[in-house]
């Protein structure tokens, strides 16, 4: 990377570039947006002075971080990162509800299936069928709920128009 092909930043700032330039080895002259970006979000001088105060072996993983920031903050100028951060985080809270409610229904079905029916359960679910239904005679108040199994069955389906 010597004088004579600048990198992509020394190319943008219009200034020669040094043998020891700090932005050389992470912005390329082949990738001029890379530098642009982080330019118009941080500014060149900024940018220079966080890559000289950190170890050489962190300036790659602060210089992507640098660029995603600036792409971030471009896309949405208010709250950049933090956005797509709690964004993710709402999604992820969404879904442990959406599992949470999709356990509960899978445990409500288990237990109503009444161990008479012929079924077409694993081993293991079988066992626990067993244990669930063993439960179940000595509480008459759960019997004749799931012999009405056709009205109690539909009922988890509804929850479902939560998250359409
Ligand atoms: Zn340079």
């Amino acid at each position: 990377m010597g004088g004579s092909s600048p990198c992509a930043s020394c190319k943008l700032l219009r200034r020669r570039c040094a043998k020891d330039c700090i932005f050389a080895p992470y912005f390329p002259s082949d990738d001029p947006h890379k530098f642009a970006i982080v330019h118009k979000v941080f500014g060149a001088s900024n940018v220079s002075k966080m890559l000289q105060e950190i170890p050489v072996h962190q300036r790659a993983d602060a210089v992507s971080s640098l660029v995603y920031e600036a792409n971030a903050r471009i896309r949405d100028p208010v709250y950049g990162c933090v956005g797509a951060i709690s964004y993710l985080q709402s999604q992820v809270s969404q879904l442990q509800m959406q599992l949470a409610v999709a356990q509960a229904e899978m445990l409500c079905i288990q237990m109503q299936q009444e161990p008479s029916l012929p079924t077409q359960l694993d081993d293991e679910d079988q066992k626990s069928l067993l244990l669930a239904s063993n439960n179940f005679n000595s509480m008459p108040q759960f019997l004749s709920f799931s012999s009405s199994s056709n009205i109690v069955m539909q009922e988890p389906l509804k929850k479902e128009s939560l998250w359409t």
